[in-house]
C-alpha cells in the first residue's frame, strides 16, 4: 500500500509503506474517500509541517472508511463499521503534521474512542459525502463565530469549499442575505445554486458599489458605509481586510478562517469609528458531531461541493485539480478491497 508524504517545498509523491498494525488502543481504518484540502495545499507550497530535515510529511485529514483492525482494549468500535475520522481529536494530528495521513488505503487512528476520533456514519450515507464532515465542520465554525441572526446580511469572500460551506450554514439557519464573492465563474454558480441570494466577481464589479445595493447603506461618523452586518473571510486575499474596514459600517462583524501566510496592513484609524468586532475561526471545536447529524438532511447540497472525483492512485493528478480555481472540493476514492 501507499501513502501521500510532503518531501519538500512542491514536493510530494505517493511512497510505499507497511500495512499498519494497531496497538492495544489503536483503530486501522480502510479510508474509503478523503478530501483535498486547501491546507493540504498550503503544506505543499510550504514543503510540509513539522518537517525534520530528510523527513516527511504525510498529509490528507477528511477521510472516511471502514474500521477493519481494533486493539484489544478499544471499546465499542468493531469491524465493519463506518466511520469519519475528527483528526483535530487525534493525539497524533492526523494528516497535519503527525506520523500519519489519510492519503492512504489503511490508516492507523491512535488511541482511538467512538464519539471523538471516530465518529459513526449514519447508515444511507456514502463515504464521499461523510468525507464532507471535517471541511462542513471547519465552515460551521466560521458561522459561529460570526454570532449570525437569521434576518442579518452577510458577506462571505470565497467560494471554495470552506466558503460555499459557509453558504450552505448560513442559509440553513435561515438567513436569507448571503452575498458571496469569488474570482470563478464556476464556484459562484455553486454558491447561488446553494442559495445565496447574490455573487460578485470581485475583478468584475466594484464591491463596495454593489454591496451598498444589495445591503443599503449606512453612516459612520460622516463616512459612507455599506450595511453588511457579517463578514467572513475564506479567502485571504490581501486587500479585503483593509477593504472590509473601509466600508463597515458600526459594529458590523468580521469572521477571518483564511490562512494568511504573510502579514496584512489593518487601517485602524478607518476601524477606530465603527467600533467593529474582527476575529479569527480555526478547526471546530465542537461542530463535528452536529455536522454529521445534520448530512442525512443535507447531504444533496453536500455533495454538491464536490467538483471532481479520483481513484487514488491518480491523486497526484487530483491535488493538480484542487489547486486551480475552477475547482471546488477534489475527492480522492478508494477501492473497497485490502491493499497488496
Ligand atoms: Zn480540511
Amino acid at each position: 500500500m501507499h501513502v501521500l508524504n510532503i518531501h519538500g517545498a512542491n514536493d510530494v509523491r505517493l511512497d510505499p509503506v507497511k500495512v499498519p498494525k494497531p496497538g492495544r488502543n489503536d483503530v486501522v481504518v480502510r479510508v474509503l474517500a478523503c478530501g483535498i484540502c486547501g491546507s493540504d495545499l498550503s503544506y505543499i507550497k510550504l514543503g510540509g509541517i513539522h518537517r525534520k530535515p530528510g523527513g516527511v510529511t504525510p498529509i490528507g485529514h477528511e477521510a472516511a472508511g471502514e474500521v477493519v483492525r481494533v486493539g484489544a482494549a478499544v471499546k465499542d468500535v468493531h469491524p465493519g463499521q463506518r466511520v469519519v475520522i475528527n483528526p483535530m481529536m487525534t493525539p497524533s494530528y492526523i494528516g497535519s503534521g503527525g506520523p500519519e495521513g489519510a492519503f492512504t488505503e489503511e490508516l492507523l487512528v491512535r488511541e482511538a474512542r467512538l464519539g471523538d476520533s471516530l465518529l459513526p456514519i449514519p447508515d444511507d450515507l456514502t463515504y464521499e459525502v461523510a468525507a464532507l464532515t471535517e471541511p462542513l465542520a471547519v465552515a460551521l465554525h466560521g458561522v459561529n463565530r460570526a454570532g449570525v441572526a437569521a434576518r442579518d446580511k452577510v458577506v462571505v469572500f470565497g467560494c471554495g469549499p470552506i466558503g460555499l460551506g459557509m453558504v450552505l450554514w448560513l442559509v440553513d439557519r435561515g438567513v436569507t442575505d448571503v452575498v458571496a464573492l469569488d474570482l470563478s465563474a464556476e464556484r459562484l454558480v455553486r454558491a447561488q445554486a446553494l442559495g445565496a441570494r447574490a455573487v460578485i466577481n470581485p475583478s468584475q464589479e466594484d464591491v463596495r458599489a454593489r454591496l451598498r445595493e444589495l445591503h443599503g447603506w449606512a453612516q459612520v461618523f460622516g463616512r459612507d458605509a455599506v450595511g453588511t452586518d457579517a463578514f467572513i473571510d475564506a479567502a485571504g486575499a490581501p486587500n479585503i481586510l483593509s477593504d472590509v474596514v473601509r466600508m463597515a459600517k458600526y459594529r458590523s462583524r468580521m469572521v477571518v478562517t483564511a490562512a494568511y501566510l504573510k502579514p496584512v496592513e489593518l487601517d485602524l484609524g478607518a476601524m477606530l469609528t465603527t467600533e467593529m468586532t474582527i476575529t479569527t475561526a480555526v478547526g471546530y471545536p465542537t461542530e463535528m458531531a452536529e455536522v454529521i447529524a445534520a448530512l442525512p438532511r443535507l447531504r444533496e447540497k453536500a455533495g454538491s461541493l464536490i467538483s471532481h472525483r479520483f481513484s487514488f492512485d491518480r491523486v497526484l493528478e487530483a491535488f493538480a485539480v484542487a489547486g486551480t480555481f475552477a475547482s471546488a472540493k477534489v475527492m480522492v476514492e478508494f477501492a473497497q478491497e485490502a491493499p497488496a
